[in-house]
């Protein structure tokens, strides 16, 4: 969510511009409404400068809006014929290998018939066989544009002019599907999967991640650690899958082609990108300053509804934390009628005024979930100082309210039971209604609902067939086979869900889990520091509950144990390997993961600690001769093939 209040980094970048303005006025041109030509092309300038250097201000749509119109005003404008330049903070100039344009866009399909027909007419120009033009049509990637020419990584700049952030690869960026340096232009992107699981709560958007990637300063630990484990990578474009055909076809089967372009790649993507790879053709379109005549990009407007707010009502999670929900003047977006939105948190709302009779912009794409983009019009907000649920003063964590009451709090109480039961999800039974029930009569703990003979069930108002089906449900609870680490999620740790919980048991057994130490869970892959203290602190909260339930006795299948698998006893493990030459067997790529899986450490190049060099076709007698001077074993493929037991 966009608030037009600059932050210290945004205001670094603006600063850079010597824009002859203060801070404040380039703030008021965010607010106003009605801009003179030369407070637009301002506006567009900062815009598009803390957008490039990942820290944008307003939305792309609404940059696009601002931009068109401009358009109409000043055609000639310079800033509207070159490529817009990102700003990066104190870093110099270099020339790019490559000139790097940006791409012209297309909103709707039948701005697409136009090009695909100026298309048509340049291959009648030059006398081009009309059935042989074919469209390529792939993902446009929403990162960081840059350019590897194998030996730096540049960013786009004006498009001529970029900056040196091979940095990026120096810090452990991978290339998308392991491939190789120096595959030109591309993009910096983050899985968007990984970003919504893990570092949603911290970053506000995917950019700030980019910008992290290649900033001068140290990366922070959390993106160190997305870049360690390859989920930020730098996607060639030219790695991309496609879709190629003909015009007609293209334009024929157009929305299922946008469709799966869409599903592609687990990247944020904000299109399509559209171009002809007949080169006579491309030669002849040629380009103008901006972008490549030949090449368009399809971009899909979000859906977005101004709405205003009536309240925003409290809501006590099972972890305390307190959410506001924000209920709205109903309004239809992407065919669903939308009466209520979760805002982020108290701190959004009181910063940026969500109160009774604020309109706020709401954006939908797709089927995602609706989320707040700006707030238009801010009103006194309204926070509460009690527990909706409890009454207890509400204290503020961060950017949330919490209830501090952790022990007699009936909606966390109520949210963790039900919790438990969900995500133990073996019985039915348990639900919201019969745990509200159940808690009115004072129940607050897991282990209590365990011991609730039949006739007590029936005192709290259920039938006499419902009490015994919850006895036999609870019973059967504990009997059906369950995995650990479901069991130890079920108890609702923050970070601590079904996958942290399946990686953290691969290292640990369930009842040794609550002796970790913040220092040995950041050695295990996938915990970040951040991640690990919150977990450790967690489980100390839940320990004294979690040990009188486990004695009850579960049905728990035990996690194996990474040391466990073959790795342990496989007869190169821990051995420091290198594959050099040409291999029989399979692709050297495969070999290293092979050797990986056995617990073995695969390196590029030999060293001291080397333990083998597996030698494949045509490598250099002076290269095995190094090796062994070195302390190296020398292996044949062959002879490592018997080392492993495979021959
Ligand atoms: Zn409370």
């Amino acid at each position: 969510m966009s608030n037009y209040k600059f932050n210290d980094n945004q205001i670094a970048i603006i600063e850079k511009l010597e824009l002859n303005l203060s801070i404040d006025d380039v703030e008021k041109l965010f607010f106003s409404n009605n801009h003179s030509w030369e407070e637009l092309e301002i506006l567009l300038k900062v815009a598009n400068a803390l957008y490039r250097s990942g820290y944008p201000i307003i939305e792309d749509k609404q940059y696009d809006e601002y931009l068109n119109y401009f358009k109409t005003l000043d055609p000639e404008n310079p800033f509207l014929l070159s490529v817009e330049p990102e700003v990066l903070i104190d870093s110099k100039t270099v020339p790019l290998p490559k000139k790097m344009l940006s791409t012209d866009k297309a909103y709707s399909l039948e701005e697409i018939k136009k090009w695909t027909e100026r298309i048509t007419k340049a291959a009648s120009e030059i006398e081009f066989d009309q059935n042989l033009i074919e469209i390529k049509v792939t993902p446009k990637l929403d990162g960081y544009a840059a350019y590897d020419d194998g030996t730096t990584l540049y960013t786009r700049g004006d498009g001529t002019r970029g900056q040196d952030i091979t940095r990026a690869f120096e810090r452990g960026l991978k290339v998308a599907k392991n491939a190789g340096r120096g595959l030109g232009p591309g993009e910096i992107v983050i899985k968007k999967s990984y970003f919504n699981r893990v570092l949603i709560e911290k970053f506000e958007n995917s950019r700030n991640i980019q910008a992290a990637i290649i900033a001068e300063k140290k990366v922070d630990e959390d993106v160190q650690k997305a870049i360690d484990k390859g989920v930020c990578v730098f996607y060639p474009f030219s790695l991309l899958d496609n879709w190629t055909g003909s015009i007609e076809e293209l334009l024929s089967n157009f929305e299922s082609i946008l469709e799966s372009m869409w599903n592609s790649v687990d990247f944020d993507i904000d299109g399509l990108v559209l171009e002809t790879t007949n080169a006579p053709i491309k030669e002849h379109m040629g380009s103008t300053r901006k972008f490549h005549r030949w090449q368009i990009a399809f971009k899909v407007n979000d859906e977005s509804a101004e709405v205003e707010v009536l309240k925003v009502v409290p809501q006590t999670s099972r972890t305390g934390r307190v959410s506001p929900v924000a209920e709205l003047v109903p309004t239809k977006l992407s065919g669903a009628t939308l009466s209520r939105v979760t805002v982020h948190h108290y701190h959004m709302v009181k910063t940026n005024g969500v109160g009774p009779g604020a309109i706020i912009k709401l954006v939908r794409s797709g089927l995602v979930i609706p989320k707040i983009e700006q707030v238009i019009k801010p009103a006194e907000p309204e926070l509460p100082e009690n527990c909706p649920s409890c009454g207890a003063h509400l204290i503020w964590e961060g950017d949330h309210l919490i209830c501090p009451n952790k022990s007699d709090c009936p909606a966390q109480t109520e949210n963790t039971l039900i919790h438990f039961f969900k995500t133990l999800g073996n019985v039915d039974g348990f639900g919201p209604k019969v745990i509200e029930k159940i808690t009115n009569q004072g129940i607050k703990h897991i282990h209590e609902i365990y011991q609730i003979p039949k006739h007590q069930f029936v005192e709290f108002g259920f039938g006499d067939k419902t009490s015994q089906n919850l006895i036999d449900q609870l019973q059967a609870s504990r009997q059906i086979e369950i995995e650990d680490w479901r069991f130890l999620a079920a108890f609702g740790v923050t970070r601590l869900a079904g996958g942290n919980c399946e990686r953290l048991l691969q290292h640990h057994a369930i009842a040794e889990v609550f002796e970790i130490s913040v220092e040995d869970l950041v050695k295990i892959d996938g915990f970040a520091q951040l991640s690990a203290e919150a977990i450790v602190e967690g489980l100390a909260n839940v320990k004294e509950e979690f040990f009188k339930v486990y004695n009850l006795g579960f049905n728990l299948s035990i996690t194996s144990k990474e040391s466990d698998r073959e790795r342990s006893d496989s007869p190169i493990a821990g051995s420091l390997i290198v594959f050099t030459g040409s291999m029989q067997q399979g692709s050297r790529s495969d070999m290293e993961k092979h050797a990986k899986a056995l617990g073995a450490n695969v390196a590029k190049s030999v060293t001291g600690k080397t333990t083998y060099l597996v030698t494949g076709d045509k490598v250099g007698e002076t290269k095995i001769i190094a090796a062994r001077d070195k302390g190296v074993k020398v292996l044949t493929e062959q002879e490592y093939l018997k080392l492993i037991g495979e021959l």
